[in-house]
């Protein structure tokens, strides 16, 4: 199996370190990977602003600027030009599913086909409180204010986040849908800060199984995210243990993503790649 990351950012995310792109490349190459995937943040559709509740940044800042889209390529051409003899570099989008935005996103994706090579597709909002969205993985306020407090108790929220997973690997995007679905229990990041539970309860697992089955029929991916692993409320890769042997059993392939935002997070946990 080849060394590749599948799951990185740049400086053009604006919650970002705003390392260069090239310095993390840098860092990968000098850590023997093979194959390095850029994957930024795609910009999150304008009228979703007035969709969304919680810390204004958590909107604003959650994606790279429209404005940047044509500079992101050539950057990453750039990059291609530069240290193609030394890694096989690819770039695509970490896409956001929003299921009242699928028209919109599988034009986004359309408008750039030509230019990418695969993505990631990640559910980063839920609706919760007052029937807004709000952010999974932004702040533990709004996590407790905008999605905690929506439900009775924290089985029904993880049912509400792998649904809306659930539908986000339904759902038609184009030609250039993204192959691998992003972090698949996000939901729990916060865990250890609200003490929640760290399994999915029999009903939430089947919902797991329904969507393992739906990435195996379709020859899609998961991205074995080891981010959590470093956030004092979670600890945990983004893939827990029961997921990854349920995944392992249907041959679902899972590409380790450092869903590194910066040259420190490059080759994080690394020698997990051996697992698979
Ligand atoms: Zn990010
Ligand atoms: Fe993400």
């Amino acid at each position: 199996m080849i060394k590749k990351d599948g799951h990185t950012h740049t400086e053009f995310c604006p919650h970002g370190s705003g390392d260069d792109v090239e310095l993390m490349i840098q860092k990968a190459i000098q850590l023997g990977f093979e194959e390095y995937c850029i994957t930024e943040h795609a910009p999150l559709p304008p009228a979703f602003e007035y969709d969304y509740a919680g810390e204004p940044t958590g909107f604003s800042e959650a994606s790279m600027a429209f404005g940047d889209v044509d500079d992101y390529f050539a950057k990453v051409a750039l990059m291609k030009q530069r240290y193609g003899d030394q890694i096989k570099i690819k770039v695509g989008f970490e896409v956001d599913f929003l299921p009242q935005y699928v028209d919109w996103t599988r034009s986004f994706l359309n408008q750039y086909q030509d230019q990418i090579d695969e993505s990631v597709l990640s559910v980063h909002f839920l609706p919760g409180v007052a029937g807004k969205y709000w952010c999974v993985d932004d702040t533990t306020e709004d996590f407790e204010l905008g999605l905690l407090e929506s439900v009775d108790e924290p089985q029904a929220l993880y049912q509400r986040y792998l649904e809306q997973v659930k539908a986000s690997v339904q759902a038609d995007l184009g030609p250039q849908t993204p192959v691998r679905i992003g972090h698949l229990d996000l939901i729990k990041k916060f865990q250890d800060d609200f003490n929640l539970p760290n399994q999915f309860d029999s009903h939430n697992q089947e919902l797991i199984d329904e969507i393992l089955v739906l990435i195996q029929k379709q020859h899609r991916q998961l991205d074995f995210n080891i981010a959590g692993l470093y956030k004092s409320g979670c600890n945990e890769p983004y893939l827990d243990l029961a997921t990854i042997g349920k995944a392992r059993q249907l041959g679902i392939p899972m590409v380790y993503g450092s869903d590194a935002h910066s040259i420190a997070e490059v080759g994080r946990a690394q020698h997990l790649i051996n697992y698979f």
